[in-house]
């Protein structure tokens, strides 16, 4: 036998390997991006690489030092994609700040994270300086999109890159160092962090790439629709920056008419986002069926369930929906439903039923679920918490929040309650946590409910998901007024209003007597759940 280390050559698993790659076999593939003023902004790879590195040796430069969290606060585009690499090429750590959140709670996720440097759209400018008050960055970068002048208290990052000679070698980076970083929220506490790896990305961007997962190639023409703060626009960006792809981003313009415009112009062939987003997309297709000659063959869908009809509904439009499962934990890629060679003869109901399910786990992903007498058996019908386990699996939250989140024989517990059938599947029944997916993105609850509470009028509020059709969920109130006292739900909701974003707000108040509980005198949300599902928003 022959001692260890005599096998196969040990080359870390690093960020840097995707840019020279990219640079050195696709310079002239182009990467384009739709500007706020709605006009488009193209350049290749081999100027995407020299604009990238220029970052990394500037950072360096300013004193990044290893492990430095430089976060961004940004739409998608391609300056975005430049700090998707300067940063962890070299050996900072890329935290994307959620541009959607309460700019408290940006300040509470940018302390918590320690960001020393902060690069920023222009015409994000008014919500940064919400921000930058109370968070000690040491210098703000302005990335300037609209061609107007960068207010004197910050710096340009076209100035920025300016400062680096292009002569520079990456430092040398260990694997396991972090690279990149994003919060996830939860209904109890603060939003938490996650610490991604260069190894955990470099692993991620290969299943992702794989025919039955995402199944992408240097063919396709990639947009990412969904947000590159939401989890690293779900790893496409390194997918496609390692396959050479076509890179095509929307910027600030996400409205469907736009998307589809951009989509036809560029030729895009394959773009993800949540659910909402397709089902606008899906009714700009009908009302105007002739309008656009699309390439599009795959829309990724995630973040929340893609209904059955969202599915079928797009396979008569020649474009494969590709229904897929994951978290921020998780890098996010979980799960990714594809029929199986051996389903393909199944009816056709029972075809868009798998296929309407969260999916088999991805390679390297493995999944059980688990309930209060054991790991539960995969019968498509006993449910239970779903638990993962793999490479790109956090294995604990920045700052070691939450450690019970980890079973002690080292699983991660998702809060999804799910089923898994005898082929595999997984399929979401419900969440254990209770917040509210509104157009892909997270409501607290419990921060509602909290506010809500803080009222003079209040005696108890609940606040639940219920199915809404534009937005997949959106929050109703319960309340239960205190013993002769009146609020009207417009004056709730502006009691509500200052704090909080205004997608947030509750949409419906329902006044109740009381509030159904559990024996430890919790709310039973479930119960409220069921009796408000079949609201009706208009
Ligand atoms: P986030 O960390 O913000 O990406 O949220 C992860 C959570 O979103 C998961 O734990 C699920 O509850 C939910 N989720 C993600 N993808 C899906 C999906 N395809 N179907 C249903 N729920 C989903």
């Amino acid at each position: 036998m022959q001692a260890p280390g005599h096998t196969m050559m040990r080359v870390p698993l690093t960020l840097p390997h995707f840019l020279e790659r990219a640079a050195r076999l696709f310079p002239a593939v182009e990467i384009v991006s739709r500007l706020p003023d709605r006009s488009l902004h193209r350049y290749t790879y081999a100027d995407f690489y020299r604009r990238a590195r220029r970052l990394g040796e500037a950072l360096l430069r300013e004193g990044l030092r290893p492990g430095d969290r430089v976060a961004t606060l940004m739409w998608n585009h391609f300056a975005h994609l430049e700090t998707y690499f300067g940063v962890p090429c070299a050996g900072g750590v890329l935290h994307t700040l959620n541009l959607r959140l309460h700019p408290s709670d940006l300040v509470y996720v940018a302390r918590h994270a320690q960001d020393r440097f902060l690069v920023v759209d222009d015409v994000l400018l008014p919500l940064a300086e919400q921000v930058c008050g109370e968070v000690p960055f040491e210098c703000v970068y302005v990335v300037p999109l609209t061609g107007r002048p960068v207010p004197t208290d910050y710096r340009s990052y076209e100035d920025l890159l300016e400062s680096a000679t292009g002569h520079w070698d990456y430092p040398i980076l260990e694997e396991d160092a972090p690279a990149g970083m994003c919060y996830t929220s939860g209904t109890t506490g603060r939003p938490k962090g996650v610490v991604y790896s260069h190894r955990s990305l470099v692993l991620h961007t290969l299943a992702a790439a794989l025919p039955d997962c995402l199944g992408l190639s240097h063919q396709d023409v990639v947009c990412p629709v969904v947000p590159m703060f939401h989890v690293n626009a779900w790893g496409i960006p390194f997918v496609a920056t390692l396959l050479g792809c076509k890179q095509v981003f929307p910027g600030p313009h996400l409205d469907p008419v736009s998307l589809l415009d951009l989509f036809a112009a560029e030729g895009v062939t394959v773009t993800a986002g949540v659910p909402t987003v397709w089902l606008g997309v899906l009714d700009a297709l009908r009302r105007e069926p002739d309008r656009w000659r699309l390439r599009l063959r795959t829309v990724v869908v995630g973040g929340s369930a893609a209904p059955e009809s969202m599915i079928r509904a797009y396979d008569e439009l020649g474009i494969a929906v590709l229904h897929a499962w994951g978290m921020t934990e998780m890098s996010p890629l979980g799960t990714v439903s594809r029929l199986k060679s051996t389903l393909t003869a199944l009816p056709e109901d029972e075809r868009y039923a798998y296929r309407a399910k969260q999916g088999l786990p991805a390679p390297l992903v493995e999944v059980r679920a688990v309930s209060d007498r054991g790991e539960v058996p995969w019968d498509g019908r006993t449910v239970g918490e779903l638990q993962v386990r793999g490479p790109w699996v956090a294995a604990s939250y920045f700052g070691g929040e939450e450690p019970d989140r980890w079973t002690s024989d080292g699983w991660f517990r998702t809060g999804d309650v799910v089923t898994i059938d005898p082929e595999g599947y997984v399929k979401i029944v419900d969440r254990t946590k209770d917040l509210i997916k509104s157009g892909g993105e997270w409501i607290s609850s419990v921060d509602l409910e909290n506010a809500l509470m803080g009222h003079p009028a209040v005696k108890e509020a609940a606040v639940v998901a219920i199915p809404h059709p534009r937005w997949g969920e959106r929050p109703l109130a319960v309340v239960v007024l205190r013993e002769g006292q009146h609020a009207a739900p417009e004056e709730l909701r502006a009691f509500l209003a200052p704090r909080f974003p205004k997608w947030w707000l509750p949409d419906a108040f329902v006044f109740a007597s009381e509030i159904p509980k559990t024996s430890a005198g919790k709310f039973q949300k479930a119960k409220l759940r069921e009796q408000f599902r079949d609201w009706s928003w208009d």
